[in-house]
């Protein structure tokens, strides 16, 4: 059996890993890197030339993967898990692509843009189970992230089972759907898991990762006491349905009138809407085109901004994205003083963002704004979440992945805590490399 790291081993995003059994090749993921290019959610990947998106390293290098391609396994709607799918998955034209039904529905939207692709799409909840090929199974066991149906992906193989954990948290009070199934991971360990493919990407933080509860509480403490006779505005993931409709409600409870505005934010909760995962207020507006978003940025300035939360993009400081419109003054939207922003999430760490980030401040800064920063709490593992999750799978082997060399030697540090060993029993991988087990 190998495991093959095509992407995500060198960096965070565009992860893509291979595992071939006597032949038979099972893809986990195929994602893209953000940023290299400075996309975000908000972009459209299928407008990019294919050309460039390989070799500024945007989609992983597939040349790496080899056999009879029997499934493509997608285990959330992130764009660093499922962006590359539009360029990659036509080459294996056989494998079906199977995610959990939010994630084939943000396909077939993708796939509306880009023309369309020959793979088979198959649903598949957490829970549930399916044959991929003569000896294998693949099962999805419900996990918990910041996008909705996020799953972990177990291939039952008849040399056990081999784990792919990228990405999740260990979330006992989601605000949106249930939490981790415990009682089924905590079964996987015992019936032996072969190998654990696991991301590493917050595995350094000490302590465990705080729920989505809490981050509701920090936007609830922000909004509730901001100034009702200001304007206000909120930017966070457009992927994080469960933090959008958190925000939606703590506005109906105010009185005030949620905007949802820009194409992400449109994609992700309308199609989260349709499969009746959130059920936003009546009075809540989303705006995905320029054209309509102008139009509400205009009444919303007519009508008084205390009367409205525009939720928008943008809190990167990524230059295309409507926050930044907004401070650039390129919008009917203007800040005054004592105007209030609050940023629903982290920085990603690296300078590109940070020096963006740092410009988008300044500029709001200099207009009058209050700003609220790190409203938020990670979608992501910490060290003593991981750490559960080892003492519940008992895996054989290791292969830490979505990380760079930094964060992966972050993960075997704890893993040597629990007795593992380099090359023993737990493996570091660059992209383009293999384990053979
Ligand atoms: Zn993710």
């Amino acid at each position: 059996m190998k495991v093959v790291a095509v992407g995500g081993y060198d960096e965070v995003g565009r992860n893509m890993t291979a595992v071939n059994i006597d032949g038979d090749t099972f893809i986990f993921d195929m994602g893209i890197r953000l940023d290299r290019v400075l996309v975000h959610e908000d972009t459209d990947i299928s407008k990019m030339d294919p050309i460039e998106l390989s070799s500024r390293g945007i989609i992983p290098n597939t040349s790496v993967v080899k056999g009879d391609i029997k499934a493509i396994i997608l285990s959330h709607g992130h764009l660093d898990h499922i962006g590359a799918v539009s360029r990659l998955a036509a080459n294996y034209p056989a494998a079906p692509l199977i995610g959990t039904p939010y994630t084939i529905e943000l396909i077939k939207h993708e796939m509306k843009y880009s023309g369309g692709l020959p793979n088979q799409l198959v649903t598949l909840e957490g829970g549930e189970t399916l044959q991929v090929s003569q000896k294998v199974t693949l099962e999805f066991i419900r996990a918990t992230h910041s996008i909705p149906q996020t799953v972990l992906c177990a291939l039952h193989t008849p040399e056990g089972i081999i784990l792919y954990a990228n990405d999740f948290k260990l979330d006992d009070t989601p605000t949106l759907g249930d939490g981790p199934d415990y009682k089924r991971i905590k079964e996987l360990g015992k019936e032996g898991v072969k190998a654990l493919i696991v991301e590493t990407v917050r595995a350094e933080r000490d302590g465990r990762t705080p729920s989505e509860a809490v981050a509701q509480k920090l936007l609830e403490e922000n909004l509730l006491k901001s100034d009702p006779e200001r304007g206000m505005i909120v930017t966070t993931f457009s992927s994080h349905v469960a933090r959008i409709a958190g925000i939606v409600e703590i506005a109906s409870r105010m009185g005030i009138t949620p905007i949802l505005l820009g194409r992400s934010m449109q994609k992700y909760s309308t199609i989260a809407e349709s499969l009746k995962l959130v059920e936003f207020p009546k009075d809540t507006r989303i705006y995905g085109d320029k054209k309509a978003i102008t139009k509400a940025l205009k009444k919303v300035m007519k009508d008084g901004k205390e009367k409205f939360l525009p939720i928008v993009t943008g809190h990167q400081g990524e230059p295309d994205a409507l926050l930044t419109k907004i401070a650039n003054r390129s919008t009917p939207y203007t800040i005054e003083k004592g105007d209030q922003i609050i940023f629903s999430s982290d920085v990603i760490p690296n300078p590109i963002n940070a020096a963006n980030r740092y410009a988008l401040e300044t500029k709001l800064k200099w207009q009058g704004a209050r700003l609220f920063k790190n409203t938020h709490v990670s979608g992501h593992s910490s060290k003593e979440d991981h750490r559960d999750m080892l003492n519940m799978l008992q895996p054989e082997n290791i292969i830490p992945c979505h990380g760079d060399l930094k964060l992966i030697s972050g993960y075997v540090e704890l893993a040597e805590e629990l007795g593992y060993s380099i090359d023993k029993d737990i493996f570091i991988r660059r992209n383009g490399q293999k384990v053979v087990l």
